[in-house]
């Protein structure tokens, strides 16, 4: 069966056809659109803590906040599949305010209550719709000061995609950012199309090597090359390095031998709630790799 749809305005005269799959996945599309709107004021949103470990002595130095939607119906929806929904439909900036609110006041909770030290990071991931709101950075920093969180503890997790968008716009507000103490990482890389000479202009602190790299990098040699080539212009740019998704011990020695700083990765701990995290942090388990 297909539907005919109505001519939008402006689209011309063409007139589109549906089919009844396409017109069912559009109507699942607005029903998300609708229920993310309200899925802050009735509290389905939480936030998941991944560790992040200093391959040198195996430490906790931080962790990635990562956000999760407990839908009433359909239960777990993964930031996978809701964050692009939310991005496209405008509504990004609200969740990331959301985002950014709830991981200062953990932060605070975490840092008041002494469980987590001084040096303790955490990191958010930033959207593409956040980089181009002007009024980001100001808002940042004043969510920082009203919950008392220094800004050296937070770290924002930016895309290379998103900050090729509007570079010049990019530099601008993390600019503000960086000066203002907190850091910078760059997430995903290697997966976009960034351009190394615009990357070089930007107040990064960190790369992030995606998982793709990682995944085959004990029996691929070419993975291996490079990671090794991500990591040395890393440290040319007197970046740190963190790498993604360590499934095995064999990725996590590679990536110490190649020089790569910090990891993360559900060898080491799959994202886990505040409470799980604390008790990790507070107990952490020997890894030997
Ligand atoms: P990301 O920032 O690259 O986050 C890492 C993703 O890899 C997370 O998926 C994490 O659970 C997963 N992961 C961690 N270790 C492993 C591993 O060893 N193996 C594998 N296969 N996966 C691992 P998650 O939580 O589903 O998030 C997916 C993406 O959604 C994130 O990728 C990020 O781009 C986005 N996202 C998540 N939370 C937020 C948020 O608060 N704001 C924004 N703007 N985006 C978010
Ligand atoms: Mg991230
Ligand atoms: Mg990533
Ligand atoms: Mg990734």
């Amino acid at each position: 069966r297909a539907a005919l749809a109505l001519p939008q305005p402006g689209s011309g005269s063409r007139i589109r056809l549906f089919s009844s799959e396409q017109e069912s996945a559009l109507a699942d599309l607005r029903a998300m659109q609708h229920q993310l709107k309200v899925a802050t004021a009735r509290d389905e949103l939480h936030l998941v803590y991944q560790p992040q470990i200093d391959l040198r002595d195996g430490r906790v130095i931080g962790a990635e906040a990562l956000l999760r939607w407990n839908h009433p119906q359909r239960g777990q929806v993964s930031p996978g599949e809701f964050v692009p929904v939310a991005e496209a439909s405008g509504q990004m900036g609200v969740l990331g305010q959301w985002v950014v609110d709830e991981a200062c006041r953990q932060l605070a909770a975490w840092r008041a209550s002494g469980q987590i030290d001084e040096t303790f990071k955490l990191a958010v991931n930033v959207s593409p719709a956040q980089l181009s709101d002007p009024g980001f950075a100001d808002w940042l920093l004043a969510a920082l000061a009203h919950w008392q969180v220094p800004a050296r503890a937070l770290t924002l997790e930016v895309t290379e995609s998103a900050l090729m968008e509007d570079v010049g716009l990019a530099r601008h507000l993390l600019t503000q950012i960086s000066d203002a103490g907190l850091e910078i990482a760059v997430d995903d890389f290697g997966t976009g199309y960034s351009s190394l000479a615009y990357l070089k202009t930007l107040p990064v602190d960190t790369l992030k090597i995606d998982r793709a790299f990682v995944r085959d990098l004990a029996r691929d040699h070419q993975d291996q090359v490079l990671s090794q080539a991500v990591v040395a212009m890393a440290h040319s740019f007197r970046h740190e390095v963190v790498a993604e998704g360590i499934e095995m011990p064999e990725q996590a020695a590679l990536l110490r031998d190649l020089g790569c700083e910090y990891a993360q990765g559900f060898w080491f701990a799959p994202p886990l709630s505040a409470a799980g995290f604390v008790s990790l942090y507070q107990d952490p388990p020997d890894w030997s790799f």
